[in-house]
């Protein structure tokens, strides 16, 4: 389940909690009802009016609890959302006149809450789109490598575009890119691979943030993983499913150590780039490349990943940058890059299906 699916789930069993507290409470009050009834024809005895005065007492507890219950539930989740008004109900319920301003915020919510129970069995899907207009987490249905899906896209984008692309993370930089990328409300694509296991839970939280996620290398070893075609495969296939443990499925994306432009794998396999840039294709995944780059790859300042970065003039940018061990620089410059494309009237989004395949030219 996705995160914002999982919330509208918690929303809606707290309505659903809320609902049951109120029928309780509305059974006590009949209860109530009947007995001093009953109580008014017997002769009175003191202890009664009491004891619906306890009732009465208790329901009013309950009824603040369940609203406060309410108001917490969707705050939570709203604010995060950068919604306000959940914080209104926050603040009326902590308010010292509690029953008042509960009560008559829970009065509009009894009456609308009645449906919801019979409303749709499945707490998946439907309120998640309503509910959570800001960060729309995108239609990745369609992500998982397909061999019967090749249709791709070449052309540019018809809007200014940057894909921010990270490669070689997950590590422990990779919560602060997360943490830019929310700040300014856009999405990137992770090219992960497994050189930090401790951080292989950030591949699932950077997905859960609405960023794509997509394949790079297990070891990265050069070495390795261009020696041949099937032992670049034995690679993607571990790091496929390292991410399939993560997010539940094995994306289509792949981003080749080095680029498909690489020369070094000469050295361990003439002629596997052209092999391969075929293969992967036949197999369902598609490569990208970039056309721009932070140049953090190297050693280079803040400044001058700034600068490169934003040298880029395309009308679709693909951006290399990386997220793996000692990249600060790559966090440094990254608002700056950020700010720098959007003053150019440039906006960000995370690779699908549809987005600019960039490919290189191929030397070996
Ligand atoms: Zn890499």
């Amino acid at each position: 389940m996705d995160k914002w699916q999982q919330r509208a789930y918690e929303k809606k069993k707290a309505r659903e909690k809320q609902l049951r507290r109120r029928l309780t409470i509305a059974g006590g009050v009949a209860v109530a009802l009947v007995a001093s009834v009953i109580f008014a024809v017997i002769p009175h005895e003191p202890s009664v009016s009491s004891t619906s005065g306890q009732v009465a007492a208790g329901a009013a507890t309950t009824e603040q609890a369940g609203a406060v219950y309410y108001a917490d539930g969707t705050g939570g989740s709203a604010s995060e959302n950068g919604a306000a008004a959940a914080d209104v109900s926050d603040t009326a319920s902590s308010d010292t006149s509690v029953a008042v301003a509960t009560d008559s915020a829970a009065q509009p919510a009894a009456a609308t809450a009645t449906p919801v129970p019979t409303a749709t069995p499945a707490p998946t899907a439907t309120p998640v789109p309503t509910e959570t207009p800001a960060p729309a987490v995108p239609d990745r249905s369609d992500f998982a490598v397909d061999p019967n899906n090749q249709n791709w896209n070449y052309d540019q984008t018809a809007e200014k575009t940057v894909y921010l692309t990270f490669d070689d993370g997950p590590s422990y930089l990779t919560p602060q890119v997360l943490d830019i990328l929310d700040s300014y409300g856009i999405k990137a694509t992770f090219f992960v691979t497994a050189q930090n296991p401790d951080y292989f839970g950030l591949i699932k939280e950077a997905y859960d943030r609405g960023n794509t996620i997509a394949l790079h290398s297990y070891t990265h070893e050069y070495d390795q993983i261009y020696a041949s075609v099937d032992a670049f495969f034995e690679d993607l296939d571990q790091i496929a499913a390292v991410v399939q443990e993560q997010i539940g499925y094995v994306p289509c994306f792949i981003r080749f150590p080095g680029g498909a432009s690489n020369g070094v794998s000469r050295h361990y396999c003439e002629g596997i780039m052209t092999a391969l840039s075929q293969e992967v294709q036949a197999r369902g995944y598609q490569y990208w490349d970039w056309n721009a780059a932070t140049g953090d790859g190297e050693s280079v300042t803040t400044e001058e990943s700034i600068a490169n970065a934003l040298s880029a003039e395309s009308q679709t940018i693909v951006l290399l940058c990386h997220d793996g061990e000692l990249k600060e620089t790559t966090v440094e410059a990254l608002p700056a890059i950020i700010e720098g494309f959007q003053e150019r009237g440039y906006v960000f989004k995370p690779i699908d299906r549809t987005s600019t395949v960039v490919h290189h030219e191929i030397f070996n």
